[in-house]
């Protein structure tokens, strides 16, 4: 009897950089916690503004 084993590879955070074990392949984590998130998300949000802005 054979078990499926899904093979993930470990994403790091992308804040930090740390890997992260991924237990859901269907919902890869790509941070730590939602901290880590917000901040990425405004870094990328003031990018975004610099870019506009020239
Ligand atoms: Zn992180």
């Amino acid at each position: 009897m054979g078990v499926i084993e899904i093979e993930v590879d470990p994403l790091p955070c992308k804040w930090c950089r740390r890997p992260l074990e991924q237990r859901r392949w269907w919902t890869p984590k790509r941070f730590c916690n939602g901290w880590h998130r917000l901040k990425y998300r405004v870094t990328q949000f003031f990018a975004l503004v610099g870019t506009l802005l020239g």
